[in-house]
């Protein structure tokens, strides 16, 4: 026995002690009889002995819950022979009749011509409980995302690989079964309006510049009907210079919400009898595209434009062939502007058109083309000898002011001398504010 004899040189003492502070229990074995020929304190006093002297030359397997009999043993022995360390995670029999989980590193080494097994073992009660705790909390944590959620994804983004969840995918029309577990199971079935800025704001998580990534989109179901969802996920786990190498998320089925947002808005944004945005839609859209053409450093023109003598079509015809003409105006204008062009139902038989990049020159040429179209179109539901005019006053941005209070105030006074003037005409305004004709 190699530690039976304290050496010359003061070594086993030294040794011994060094072992004995060990926390974990080690144990020396002879291979051929399973025997212990040696343990340190943490080995005895862990499995609840006295001392040394209570396992010393008592077989190993004594110890173990799971190698039973010689016969497992000599296999292990030969394992252990062929592959240093040995490593398993075992349950070694504690003096009072409980059961430790260990985790035992063993391997073999040959002193004075004699073959030995040192196992280490080390005592995971703590972390097989820690483990048993985190797996019930996963569970749990799984469950509540689940509830929260019409369903979770999981995204390794080396293999490519994304964990659509059974929830997610009933709530996109497929079986448990269905669906490939790929990136472009998901990234092909957004709706094309949607795909590039939903990509860049997963992008912009990825490289950090948005600490998560939510978009609300369309995404196709299995019939190819698009449901709305919102999307939300993180980066759950990094590689050591920080990137990212899984993402997790959880998506809500938003589709009867998002509609009735989209009605709601369409309700407020637009005129319920024309059809066209509203005044108020045209406050909002005027101040942006003025501010987008001021960057881009191109001319904006609006148009505003009034139907002459309306008053009196409404007393010789009745109001609902008013409302008629009101329609059918904006009909016939909305077919014959561009689709850059944004026309509004500024109030009753009033209109504005706005013409982004767009100079005075086309501008007044774009607008006397409605104009004549206008007077001379024929309606099917007023008498032939009825016509209808419209008089139009038109500013150009920034030339007639660089806001949109100042170029609407150009605007009405260039109407206004249209209306002077005779009405059925287009009048530019003047830079001071006023108008003249062309
Ligand atoms: P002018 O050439 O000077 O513009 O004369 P006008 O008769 O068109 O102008 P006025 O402002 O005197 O009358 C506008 C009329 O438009 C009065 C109003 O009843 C009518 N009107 C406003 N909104 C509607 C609507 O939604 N439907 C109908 N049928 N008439 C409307
Ligand atoms: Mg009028
Ligand atoms: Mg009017």
């Amino acid at each position: 026995m190699p530690f039976a004899h304290t050496q010359a040189d003061g070594s086993y003492p030294l040794l011994e002690s060094l072992f004995n502070a060990l926390p974990d229990s080690v144990f020396l074995i002879d291979p051929d009889t399973s025997r212990i020929v040696y343990c340190n304190r943490a080995a005895w006093a862990g499995l609840g002995y006295d001392g040394p002297g209570d396992l010393l030359d008592h077989s190993v397997l004594s110890l173990q819950k799971d190698v039973i009999g010689p016969e497992q043993w000599r296999s292990i022995a030969a394992e252990i022979r062929s592959r240093s360390p040995y490593v398993f995670i075992g349950r070694h029999r504690h003096r009072q009749g409980w059961e430790l989980p260990v985790e035992v590193y063993t391997s073999c080494f040959s002193f004075k011509g004699q073959d030995y097994f040192l196992s280490v073992a080390r005592d995971i009660t703590n972390r097989t409980q820690l483990e048993r705790e985190l797996s019930a909390r996963d569970t749990q944590l799984r469950f509540a995302l689940n509830e929260a959620s019409d369903g979770l994804w999981d995204w390794e983004i080396a293999s490519n690989e994304v964990f659509f969840s059974p929830q997610l995918k009933r709530m996109l029309g497929y079986g448990p079964e269905e669906l490939e577990a790929s990136f472009s199971s998901w990234s092909d079935n957004i709706h094309p309006d949607d795909a590039d800025w939903v990509r860049a704001v997963l992008e912009d998580h990825l490289g950090g510049q948005r600490e998560r990534y939510e978009a609300e989109y369309r995404l196709r179901n299995r019939n190819g009907h698009y449901l709305w969802v919102h999307d939300r996920g993180r980066v759950c786990e990094r590689d050591a210079d920080g990137r990212p190498l899984r993402v997790v998320g959880m998506v809500q089925n938003v589709t009867d919400r998002k509609n009735l947002e989209l009605r709601l808005h369409k309700l407020a944004s637009h005129d319920s009898l024309t059809g066209l945005l509203n005044r108020r839609e045209s406050e909002i859209i005027l101040n942006t595209q003025i501010r987008l053409c001021e960057r881009l450093g191109l001319p904006l023109g609006i148009c505003l434009f009034d139907l002459d003598n309306f008053k009196m079509i409404n007393d010789v015809y009745g109001h609902l062939r008013g409302d008629q003409v009101l329609t059918s105006v904006s009909q016939l204008f909305s077919q014959h502007i561009r689709s850059a062009d944004y026309l509004f139902r500024w109030g009753g038989e009033e209109f504005l058109l706005v013409c982004v990049d767009t100079s005075l020159e086309q501008l007044w040429q774009r607008v006397e083309q409605l104009r004549v179209l206008l007077a001379s179109q024929s309606w099917d539901f007023l008498p032939d000898t009825a016509s209808v005019t419209a008089s139009f006053g038109i500013a150009v941005f920034p030339h007639h002011g660089n806001n949109a209070r100042d170029l609407f105030i150009a605007a009405d006074a260039a109407l206004y001398h249209a209306k002077s003037g005779g009405r059925n005409r287009v009048v530019t305004a003047c830079s001071s504010g006023s108008s003249i004709t062309p």
